[in-house]
């Protein structure tokens, strides 16, 4: 029998997880930069399957550079929800809008979402943004259809119009997770990069690389508690910037 490929076996995670009631799920990701290769297709994807638009990003892959001329590196560092344990955009929010599921998850209700941008300020991370409701194609002679297509965020139907003036940000592609499929970045990655599963099943892909050594947690210092994790820091010094 041929051995499984990575993402068969985080499809095969998800799987086992989807049989727990939802409350014993602990959705996770870890990134391995060392595996990034900065082509971007995560963010591609991430656009394409929630249909973000003009201004907004729920995933983006920034470069990094680390060393002094001539040793110098060139990484790249994808960026996203961390779905904080302590999440400051959960504290900011005052409509009851910006909540954390027993899955870890934090999400956004649209339906009572205000866009409040002090809730998107108080992400340390700079990954929540408010929908501003400009358009790709601002402009142009005609808008796409795409851009007032239904993103089916949350299982939400509504299109593009349930959302402007609202607190966007990644959500793990749940829409797609609990029906079985592994979140667009993921499955998209080139390179391999991302590990995605139930945390709370020490048999998942995802919770064997959180045992791995040098696993780095984005800003610790700041209590957030991420979810979303990173491997392979260690070869570059991004805590000398980032503790
Ligand atoms: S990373 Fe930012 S948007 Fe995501 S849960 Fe943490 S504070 Fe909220
Ligand atoms: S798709 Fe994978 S390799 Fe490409 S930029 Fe995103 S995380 Fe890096």
């Amino acid at each position: 029998m041929s051995e499984q490929s990575v993402l068969e076996q985080m499809r095969a995670d998800i799987q086992r997880a989807l049989a727990k009631p939802p409350e014993q799920r602990h959705w996770a990701m870890i990134i391995d930069i060392r595996k990034c290769v900065g082509c971007h297709a995560c963010t591609v994807a991430c656009k394409s399957e929630n249909k973000t638009p003009e201004g907004v990003a729920y995933r983006f892959v920034k470069d990094a550079e680390d060393g002094e001329y001539p040793n110098v590196q060139h990484f790249f560092m994808p960026n996203q929800c961390m779905q904080c344990a302590n999440a400051p955009c959960v504290k900011a929010c005052k409509d009851g809008s910006v909540t954390q599921g027993k899955d870890g998850v934090v999400r956004i209700d649209y339906a009572r979402n205000t866009g409040d941008p002090k809730v998107a300020a108080a992400c340390p991370y700079g990954v929540m943004s408010v929908d501003k409701g400009d358009y790709y194609t601002d402009g142009t002679p005609k808008r796409e259809a795409y851009e007032d297509a239904a993103t089916f965020e949350y299982g939400d139907k509504s299109g593009r119009k349930g959302k402007i003036g609202k607190n966007r940000k990644c959500h793990y592609c749940l829409h797609r997770v609990e029906a079985g499929m592994l979140p667009a970045c993921v499955s998209t990655c080139i390179g391999e990069a991302n590990y995605f599963g139930d945390l709370n099943d020490p048999k998942s892909l995802v919770a064997k690389m959180a045992r791995e050594k040098g696993i780095y947690i984005f800003q610790a210092d700041l209590g957030t508690k991420p979810t979303t994790k990173y491997l392979g820091a260690d070869a570059y010094s991004c805590a000398k910037c980032h503790e």
